[in-house]
């Protein structure tokens, strides 16, 4: 409820103008009390107005809000229906919002407000939440539009310390990190490492350290920001992963300013184990008989996204009785990859198709001679298949000398930082339990 200040003195006069610029400078109104206090030496008891509450770029101190959630099946016509809005003014917003607000981005278990006029009660915006960072302001008044906007992050730098005894997973979670962020600071701490470190192998004992950004709105854990540095020690070998944007290439480098990127990923799938490795005499489960398997199998759900290890164009792309749906991609005169028995192709992949590395050409099924949802991975030399985990591939060449000066100092202060992050005692779980009970 917005109530008007009524100025009757000049001390009154003095105060509203010191409230005003005070609401300009954005003070809140415990700081302006106390503000107002140490100036002008006097306290003001009551205060003769109350201020607005900003949100969403709205004073909703003015209006009514109403709560929700959207349920399963439910459609935008239906809720604005529900709030006496009609189809007609609907139809005009996500008109005049289309750039903005894609109505089939909608999702159910996400939140919305009505604001609705204090009076009146009639709504006047529309407020959908599909995360806890962005929003979309639906204008009902007369300048019906769509507003995307965005509420203020706090980024925290975090370090973290881990040791890896059942899986990468529980190497989280038997910490503090919430799981709702595993997947984003999994997947943050492959994109360092992934060239050096295979996931696909991690062993218990194998150690690890991070230092990277948590992003917070209002106080609440929201999203992983970025991986500054990482380091995995494995079998007494350690590796380092130090951020760092020289102009040319903005990712990760090993202590001795090499580029961490390979030509090719270690992997066409994440979070996925290899079931069967290249081997010249395997017996073959589906035709029980002994013959090579030219390729490294990798088991993951159906439609896993699969990824091109390298850039290159596509060179073959179809199905046989044998490979299934599958894909062949062409990188340089040396070398080609190739995906097998997948359930269906990426958007887009056709013959002739140039893919860069890291993109989604398909997704994991088991067609073909297959027993079960894997991609089976070929990795072609020089026409002749090998298996590219024994493959020595050629190293990235170091990055300009001139960098090297700026560089060496951001991996000094890095590798410190990253050195002195104890390893503490994992969250006993168990123990908390027993206590409990
Ligand atoms: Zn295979």
């Amino acid at each position: 409820m917005g109530k008007r200040v009524r100025i009757a003195s000049t001390k009154q006069i003095v105060f509203g103008t010191f409230i005003f610029l005070a609401i300009a400078f954005g003070y809140k109104q415990s700081e302006l009390t106390s503000l107002f206090k140490s100036n002008a030496g006097e306290i003001i008891t009551s205060l003769p107005i109350e201020l607005p509450e900003y949100e969403y770029n709205i004073n909703t101190s003015q209006f009514t809000t109403v709560e929700g959630t959207i349920e399963n099946g439910q459609v935008l016509s239906e809720i604005f229906s529900n709030f006496g809005i009609g189809i007609n003014t609907l139809h005009a917003i996500l008109e005049a919002g289309k750039d903005v607000f894609d109505v089939r981005n909608l999702r159910a278990g996400k939140t919305y407000k009505v604001l609705k006029d204090e009076e009146d009660q009639s709504p006047k915006y529309f407020i959908y939440e599909p995360d806890k960072i962005n929003y979309f302001v639906f204008d009902l008044t007369k300048e019906q539009d769509i507003q995307k906007g965005q509420r203020s992050i706090d980024t925290v730098r975090r370090q973290f310390a881990g040791e890896i005894n059942s899986s990468l997973w529980n190497a989280f979670s038997d910490y503090d990190i919430p799981s709702s962020q595993i997947p984003a600071l999994t997947a943050k701490m492959e994109d360092a490492l992934a060239w050096t470190v295979d996931f696909h192998h991690v062993q218990p004992e194998d150690q690890f350290k991070l230092i990277y950004d948590e992003l917070y709105v209002e106080g609440e854990l929201v999203g992983i920001g970025e991986m500054k540095a990482a380091w995995f020690s494995a079998s007494g070998k350690e590796f380092y992963a130090i951020r760092f944007d020289n102009g040319d290439y903005d990712g990760y480098y090993s202590l001795d300013g090499r580029p961490m990127k390979r030509a090719f990923l270690k992997a066409p799938v994440k979070f996925s184990r290899i079931s069967s490795r290249y081997n010249l005499n395997r017996f073959h489960p589906v035709l029980k008989t002994r013959r090579p398997h030219l390729g490294t199998d990798y088991a993951a759900p159906y439609n896993t996204e699969i990824y091109a290890t390298a850039n290159g164009t596509i060179t073959r792309i179809g199905y046989t009785k044998g490979n299934g749906n599958f894909i062949k991609i062409k990188h340089d005169d040396t070398y080609s990859t190739q995906y097998l028995h997948m359930n269906k192709f990426a958007k887009g992949m056709t013959k002739g198709t140039f893919v860069k590395q890291g993109e989604v050409i398909g997704y994991v099924g088991a067609t073909g001679l297959a027993t079960g949802p894997h991609v089976c991975y070929r990795f072609w030399k020089n026409g002749k298949q090998v298996d590219p985990l024994r493959e020595n591939l050629p190293e990235p060449a170091p990055m300009d000398q001139s960098y090297m000066p700026e560089f060496n100092i951001v991996k000094k202060k890095v590798k410190q930082e990253l050195d002195q992050i104890p390893f503490n005692v994992a969250v006993d779980k168990e123990s908390i339990a027993d206590a409990n009970s």
